[in-house]
C-alpha cells in the first residue's frame, strides 16, 4: 500500500515532484518536510542497491532539520516569515565536498573514514536555508573520470539502463536526481563534471562563472578550473539552488567580490526572442553520434521558432583545449593531492619490510591509498611540471589557454550565449572506456573549454537518441558573470521540449519504472 499524506499526495508522486513544486507545497502547508525527506529516505532505500549513487545516507540529521523546518513554519511567526524557499527540501551532495558529521571520502581509499573538521562554504549555506542533506555521492576517485568507474567503491549505474555509466565524475550526484533519489544535488565540475554526467542521465547540471560559487571545502582537483555547481532536475531548480550556494566569501581567494544579477527571474523571463545564441562550429559534427546532432539541431529549431536569432561562430583553438586541460589539470592535481601523505588525512599503510622512514611511509601509503587513474595523472602532471619540461608542457599549455579565452569573447561579440551538444555521445556501457583512458577523456571535448576560460556553461536534456534510447545534452556557454543568460534561456528551451515530450524526459526512463516495480514488490 502507498502512504498517502494529509494533502493525499503518495510518497511516490512527491519524489518525482521538482524542488520549485515541493517549495510551493511545504509552504502551503500540504506537505511536511518531514514527509518529503522521509519519502527520499524510503526510494533511497528501495533503489540505490541497484544505481550505488550514494555512499553515505544521513537519514538521522536529515529528519531532524526536517523536523526543526516543520516546527518552525506550525509556530508561524517571524521565523517562519524568514524560512528560505527551499528550506525542508532535501539535497545530496558530492563526496568531494567536505562536511560535518558525515564522512567525506572523495571516492578514495586514501581518504576512507576520514572526517572533515569544518563544513565547505556552500555546506554551510544549505544549513542556513534549512535543507535537509540526504548524504554523500559516488564520484570518480578524486573527481578523475567521466564514467563514475573509477570510484573506489564500485561504479554508479545510470537511472536509465543499470548497464551504462551515468557519467564523470559527478555521476553519484546526476544518477541520485535522475532515479528520483534526491530533488537537488551538488556536484563539482573542472573539466566537465556537472553537465556531462548531467548530459548522460537527463538532468540539468550547472558550472557557474568561476569565483561564483566559493571552493572552500571543495577538495582540490585543479584549484584554477574547480567549480561548485547545481545539479538538478529542471532549470528553475538549478537557479534556485545557484543562489542559495552562491556569492562571496573571503575564505576563497578567487571569489568574486560582487553577486550574480537574478538567476531565478532570469529562469522565469520566458522569452529569448532577439538573443543571439551562436552555434560553435568546432563543437558537433565529426566526431559526435547521430543521434546526438539530431537533438541538437532540433533545439536550434525550437530556438530559432521562439524568436532566437542563430548565428555561426568559430573559435579555431578549441580544437587545443582537451590536449592543454590535461597537462593544467594533471599538474594542478599532482600538487594539491600531494598533502594526503598518510600523516596528516585517513589511510596509514607502513612499509611491509625495510626501513620505517617517513618517506617510505608515505610511499606505501600513496601506493596503496590513490587508484590508477590518480596514479596516471599524478606522474603525468609531476613530468609537465619538472624543470626541464616545464615550458614546453605546462607553458604551451598556458598559452593555449588564453587562445581558448580570447576565442570565447571573439565568439560572445558576435552571440550572447553559445549553444553546443554537451558530450559526443550518449551513456556508454560500464567498462567500455575503462581501459582506453584517451577514449574516457574525448568525453569531456565540449565541456572543457568553458573551465579553461572560466565561463559558466549549462546542460539541459535535449531529448533521447534515435538509435538507443538515450539522453542527450544541450550545453548553453555564457560570459563570465553572465549566468543569468543561460537560466533564460534554459528554460525557454526546456519548456517548448518538454510541450514536444508532453511532459518532463524523466517520466520516460524505462529502469526507473523497473526501479519503481522493485520498490513496490518489496512494500508488499
Ligand atoms: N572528466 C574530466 C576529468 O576526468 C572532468 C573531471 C571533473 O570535472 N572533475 O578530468
Amino acid at each position: 500500500m502507498t502512504e498517502q499524506n494529509t494533502a493525499g499526495t503518495s510518497a511516490d508522486t512527491l519524489i518525482r515532484l521538482s524542488a520549485a513544486e515541493l517549495a510551493g507545497k511545504l509552504a502551503a502547508g500540504e506537505v511536511t518536510a518531514v514527509e518529503v525527506t522521509q519519502a527520499y529516505l524510503d526510494r533511497i532505500a528501495a533503489v540505490d542497491g541497484l544505481v550505488n549513487a550514494y555512499l553515505h545516507v544521513n537519514a538521522e540529521e536529515a529528519l531532524a532539520v526536517a523536523a526543526e523546518v516543520d516546527a518552525i513554519r506550525a509556530a508561524g511567526g517571524a521565523e517562519a516569515e524568514a524560512l528560505h524557499v527551499l528550506a525542508g527540501v532535501p539535497i545530496a551532495v558530492k563526496d568531494l565536498i567536505v562536511t560535518v558529521g558525515q564522512p567525506t571520502t572523495a571516492g578514495s581509499k586514501i581518504l576512507e573514514g576520514w572526517h572533515s573538521p569544518y563544513d565547505a562554504t556552500v555546506v554551510e549555506r544549505l544549513r542556513a536555508a534549512k535543507m535537509p542533506i540526504l548524504g554523500k555521492t559516488n564520484l570518480d576517485e578524486f573527481a578523475m573520470g567521466s564514467s563514475t568507474e573509477h570510484s573506489a567503491y564500485g561504479p554508479t549505474r545510470n537511472p536509465w539502463d543499470l548497464d551504462r555509466i551515468p557519467g564523470g565524475s559527478g555521476g553519484g550526484s546526476a544518477a541520485a536526481v535522475a532515479a528520483f533519489e534526491a530533488p537537488l544535488a551538488l556536484g563539482t565540475d573542472t573539466g566537465g563534471s556537472i553537465r556531462q554526467p548531467g548530459a548522460v542521465t537527463g538532468t540539468v547540471g550547472v558550472k557557474p562563472t568561476y569565483g561564483s560559487v566559493s571552493r572552500y571545502g571543495a577538495i582540490a582537483m585543479a584549484s584554477s578550473l574547480d567549480q561548485i555547481g547545481p545539479v538538478t532536475r529542471t532549470v528553475l531548480d538549478s537557479a534556485l539552488l545557484h543562489q542559495v550556494i552562491g556569492g562571496h566569501d573571503p575564505r576563497d581567494s578567487t571569489s568574486l567580490p560582487d553577486p550574480l544579477a537574478d538567476l531565478v527571474a532570469a529562469a522565469k523571463t520566458g522569452n529569448v526572442e532577439g538573443l543571439r545564441i551562436g552555434i560553435i562550429k568546432e563543437l558537433h559534427g565529426e566526431g559526435y553520434q547521430a543521434g546526438v546532432e539530431y537533438r541538437f539541431n532540433d533545439a536550434l529549431e525550437l530556438l530559432k521558432e521562439a524568436g532566437a536569432e542563430i548565428v555561426e561562430v568559430s573559435c579555431p583553438n578549441f580544437q587545443y583545449a582537451l590536449g592543454a586541460y590535461y597537462l593544467i589539470m594533471p599538474s594542478e592535481a599532482s600538487s594539491n593531492l600531494a598533502k594526503f601523505d598518510g600523516v596528516r588525512y585517513g589511510l596509514r599503510v607502513l612499509p611491509e619490510d625495510g626501513p620505517m622512514t617517513i618517506e617510505r611511509v608515505m610511499g606505501a601509503t600513496r601506493a596503496a591509498g590513490f587508484g590508477d587513474e590518480v596514479k596516471r595523472r599524478i606522474i603525468l602532471g609531476t613530468y609537465a611540471l619538472s624543470a626541464g619540461y616545464y615550458d614546453a608542457y605546462y607553458g604551451s599549455a598556458q598559452k593555449v589557454r588564453t587562445l581558448v579565452q580570447r576565442d570565447f569573447d571573439a565568439a560572445f561579440e558576435q552571440a550572447d550565449v553559445l549553444i553546443s551538444p554537451t558530450a559526443p555521445t550518449t551513456a556508454f556501457p560500464l567498462g567500455e572506456k575503462l581501459d582506453d583512458p584517451l577514449a574516457m577523456y574525448l568525453n569531456d571535448v565540449a565541456t572543457i573549454p568553458a573551465n579553461l576560460a572560466g565561463v559558466p556553461g549549462l546542460s539541459l536534456p535535449g531529448g533521447l537518441a534515435d538509435e538507443d534510447g538515450l539522453p542527450v545534452g544541450i550545453q548553453l556557454l555564457a560570459p563570465a558573470r553572465e549566468d543569468a543568460r543561460l537560466y533564460r534561456v534554459g528554460a525557454v528551451l526546456e519548456s517548448l521540449l518538454e510541450a514536444k515530450w508532453g511532459g518532463p524526459l524523466l517520466a520516460q526512463a524505462p529502469e526507473l519504472a523497473a526501479a519503481v516495480t522493485l520498490e513496490t514488490q518489496e512494500a508488499k
